[in-house]
């Protein structure tokens, strides 16, 4: 930060200039996002074929059962904190500058792009392609070009058939085994590079801002934002946490910390996943079974920090254009945002353009999306990095509740692949 204030004060950079200035950040970003591929297939089909197809039945439902609630009571503090604090009230919509063009989405277009990409007709294609329909690029499951969700689906039915081979499975599950630990190796080796990544990453963006002015304007809307998401942060996760597990809730998020700094910095889950990954296991001991299948998953549909926000967002531009809102608009609103944070890709400024479902779904103008376009960029990092820390205390809290499983697991199995 200080690095960027001083460069802007003193140097006044050309924007080749900055761009260069940005470079070092870009190739962190390279790098991690590099790695997502192999971690994700390796990640997913051991962990799925190390479980038999009942325990990982099990465990899946669990982990389902935590991101949706967690999602919930999101959108719902944000909803209790937005119709409190009214920031959209005192302003009207055109006190505040619109920015950008408007992306074309619609509700069914998303639904039905979810569940398309959940089946990727060619898997090479899947890897590296990006949206199917339209023109837009970020709503779906795709994640800076790979089919997170495709992929998902596809390793799952591949783990569990390998894991019912027996022997002959044996070969495969070993193969993606090794892939895993070697992918582990290089992110390790990626995490040396970091802080000096990270701290260009942040420079770069400080000397980039134009317009600092819609801070002022934009207060009261980023506050609600910024103390619903620590609310969620500092109180509820830890609470479920604590209930759950009987361990200390704190002590397990500076594990994460890292992770978090990441996902601040960078503003995408996915592209975290690896650092999400080793604090995990390394800093707070989860099972591998349970973080190879929790969190590729969580990072692709499990973002309490994104529906909290289109919850926050969605009625703060209803206030801003002076609707009332009834309890059928907030029903609306809590539902919609709950599928426009399962449908946004974790990559940056997803949310953004999923926020359009939210928006038309109660009747408002898709365009005032640009509204609070302005501000997303650090709105973006704050809520990416609740995303991540969602899925760590899930990770967390869903070993806990399968341990039973887990244990009956080591002793009946010879060899722990998973645990070697
Ligand atoms: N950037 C967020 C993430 O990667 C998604 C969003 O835009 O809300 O988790």
């Amino acid at each position: 930060e200080i690095l960027g204030l001083l460069v802007r004060e003193y140097a006044s950079l050309s924007q080749l200039e900055k761009q260069y200035f940005g470079f070092p950040g870009e190739i962190l970003m390279r790098m991690l996002k590099l790695v997502i591929l192999p971690l994700i297939i390796s990640s997913m089909i051991t962990g799925v074929a190390a479980l038999d197809s009942e325990v990982s039945g099990r465990i899946g439902l669990r982990a389902v059962i935590y991101y949706f609630s967690t999602t919930i009571i999101a959108v719902i503090l944000g909803i209790v904190l937005v119709t409190t604090i009214k920031p959209g009230v005192s302003q009207t919509a055109d006190s505040i500058d619109r920015a950008g063009t408007t992306p074309n989405v619609t509700t069914v277009d998303t639904l039905l792009d979810l569940v398309r990409n959940m089946f990727p007709e060619n898997l090479v294609q899947a890897c590296f392609q990006q949206n199917l329909t339209k023109d837009y690029t970020l709503v779906g499951t795709y994640s800076d070009g790979i089919n997170v969700l495709g992929l998902i689906v596809f390793c799952v039915a591949f783990g569990l058939v390998i894991g019912k081979m027996g022997e002959r499975g044996r070969i495969l599950l070993e193969f993606f085994d090794a892939l895993n630990e070697a992918t582990m190796r290089l992110v390790q080796i990626i995490m040396c590079y970091m802080p000096l990544g990270i701290l260009f990453l942040i420079a770069a963006k400080i000397i980039e801002v134009e317009d600092w002015d819609i801070f002022r304007k934009m207060g009261l809307y980023m506050a609600t934002v910024l103390s619903g998401l620590a609310i969620h942060a500092i109180v509820f996760l830890p609470l479920i946490y604590l209930a759950l597990v009987r361990k200390n809730p704190y002590t397990f998020a500076l594990g994460m910390a890292q992770a978090l700094v990441t996902a601040l910095m960078i503003s995408s889950s996915s592209a975290t996943l690896p650092v999400t990954f080793r604090c995990a296991e390394e800093n707070n001991r989860i099972d591998k079974r349970i973080t190879r299948f929790v969190l590729p998953v969580g990072a692709t549909i499990n973002m309490d920090g994104t529906a909290l926000y289109e919850a926050v967002a969605a009625i703060f531009i209803a206030q801003l254009n002076g609707l009332d809102l009834d309890v059928g608009k907030i029903v609306t609103i809590s539902i919609t945002a709950t599928v426009a944070s399962i449908g946004a890709a974790g990559v940056p400024n997803a949310g953004l353009v999923t926020m359009v479902i939210v928006l038309t779904a109660v009747g408002l103008p898709a365009s005032d999306v640009t509204l609070i376009v302005a501000v997303d960029w650090l709105i973006d990092r704050f809520r990416t990095m609740i995303n991540v820390l969602g899925d760590a205390y899930g990770a967390g809290i869903v070993q806990k509740l399968s341990k039973r499983e887990l244990e009956r697991m080591d002793i009946t199995s010879d060899v722990d692949v998973a645990n070697p």
